[in-house]
């Protein structure tokens, strides 16, 4: 029987928690988290980043702390990699992509939808991947999983971590805080630490694991780029979401240029006023004449919503127009994680981040939406262009930082770097590639717990 310490309990610790309580119903797993039940932001929960230059919203508004992490508010969108992915993946990310292939239908079982969809190769280098975007209720994981039900899971609630105590590769223990008050945790058989991207990140900087000083990485790049009329068909792609036990199926378009990958991606409904009003009015603080009128114009197109949804089992199209939105891994080196004078609410250094698109990335950005708009063209497509500025700041199926942790020879270069811990995040990853990459590293979970600590 093993002890094992988990620390966090967002997407990647509540996947470890259930795997690691599915396959050693008699190992004891304990779970170290900032929050408790209530999700909370980085302001509300207490912890601090400040942006040195441009805007990146992923920490201010990406953040979620509590049981579920982000995955309390996020898109939920599962994907995978393939060999399709990338044409030049180092050695570490190959070895991920087999990973992904191996362990591809233990993820869409452990969220209960099945995604048997083949990927197409179609014109100018590009191919189809299909996704699941899961149902808006049932999106946290750690509820999801049901970690709270297993009977040998133990929760450590409105615990920060904030170091990690090593002798060489070894994990003696480590420091957190409990009401106000500092204490120290050992004895474990076996560490994972999953406290998100950035903040395993600063705990690794300030506990001496990752450079002190700058750790780079990046994250995708976004704009809605067409507007297109009529039809939600590309040549052959349909792109119109499909439903499956009310998770949507999705289809995008996955391509790369000079190096990063890329993806275009519908976005339907975003001029549909009647969710929004529906908000107002059970959300906002005042009662308004204006849009219950607003919300009673809008029956109709809520019935074909409903039609489309229960008896289709396809998602409406407001107005059969929609938005053609394109995501690009901005280039490496222009991302950097320091740790911040500031002190946080627990007196811990915060974050401080640099974040940029060169013009390079912003050259490659609009060639490619030249190219999709020539295969607009080409399959005689009615569309308007639209005018934004390539940005960060995402809306529900975003923030995917990647490379902060990735810079290793092999799979077994990864798992061996500590003799009793696992460190995972989405920036192990070193792509992002053309996906919604939190499930891409799943896979290591898997390939940890069944294959190599048993
Ligand atoms: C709006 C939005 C939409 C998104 N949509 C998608 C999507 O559709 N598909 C996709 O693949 N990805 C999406 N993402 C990204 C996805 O949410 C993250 O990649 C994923 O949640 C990361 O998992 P994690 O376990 O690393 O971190 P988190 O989910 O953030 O979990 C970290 C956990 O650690 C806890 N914690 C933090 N610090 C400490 C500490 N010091 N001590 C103890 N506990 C700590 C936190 O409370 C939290 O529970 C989206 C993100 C956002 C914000």
């Amino acid at each position: 029987m093993k002890k094992i310490a988990i620390i966090g309990s967002g997407a990647y610790g509540s996947y470890a928690a259930s795997l690691i309580g599915d396959l050693h119903p008699d190992w004891g797993i304990h779970i170290y988290e900032v929050g408790g039940k209530e999700i909370k932001n980085q302001d509300e929960i207490g912890l601090w980043s400040e942006l040195l230059s441009n805007p990146y919203d992923a920490l201010t508004k990406g953040r979620y702390f509590g049981f579920g992490g982000a995955t309390a508010k996020w898109g939920g969108q599962i994907l995978t990699f393939s060999k399709n992915d990338f044409a030049n993946p180092s050695n570490f990310l190959k070895e991920i992509i087999a990973l992904n292939e191996k362990y591809r239908q233990n993820i869409f079982r452990k969220v209960g939808i099945e995604n048997n969809y083949p990927e197409k190769r179609i014109a100018n280098g590009l191919f189809t991947k299909t996704g699941v975007w899961l149902d808006y209720f049932s999106r946290n994981l750690f509820k999801k999983f049901k970690v709270e039900k297993y009977p040998n899971i133990h929760l450590h609630p409105h615990c920060r971590v904030i170091k990690i105590n090593t002798e060489e590769k070894n994990v003696v223990s480590f420091d957190y805080i409990e009401n106000g008050e500092k204490k120290n945790a050992d004895g474990y058989d076996f560490y994972v630490l999953s406290a998100g991207a950035f903040e395993t990140t600063r705990l690794m900087m300030v506990s001496g694991l990752q450079d002190h000083t700058c750790v780079g990485f990046s994250d995708h790049i976004a704009k809605k780029v067409f507007r297109i009329y009529d039809t939600t068909k590309i040549g052959d792609v349909d792109m119109q979401f499909k439903i499956k036990k009310a998770s949507f199926i999705t289809t995008r378009l996955i391509g790369e240029k000079n190096g990063c990958s890329f993806f275009a991606y519908p976005s339907f409904n975003a001029e549909f006023p009647f969710f929004q009003n529906l908000k107002k009015l059970l959300f906002g603080k005042k009662f308004s004449f204006k849009i219950i009128g607003a919300i009673i114009r809008d029956i109709p197109s809520c019935m074909a919503f409903a039609w489309s949804f229960f008896v289709k089992h396809k998602l409406y199209v407001y107005k059969n127009a929609w938005f053609l939105v394109l995501h690009m891994e901005n280039d490496f080196g222009y991302g950097k994680v320091y740790l911040s004078k500031h002190l946080d609410k627990f007196n811990q250094q915060g974050l401080a981040i640099d974040f940029s698109i060169p013009e390079h990335s912003e050259r490659s950005f609009n060639e490619i939406s030249n190219e999709l708009e020539q295969m607009l063209k080409d399959n005689h497509i009615r569309y308007t262009r639209v005018t934004e500025k390539i940005h960060t700041e995402k809306f529900e199926d975003e923030y995917h930082p990647f490379a902060l942790y990735s810079d290793f020879k092999s799979v077994d270069d990864y798992f061996n770097t500590f003799n009793n811990m696992l460190v995972i995040h989405s920036g192990v990853l070193p792509r992002a590639g053309g996906i919604n990459s939190t499930s891409a590293a799943f896979p290591l979970i898997e390939e940890f717990f069944r294959e190599r600590y048993k």
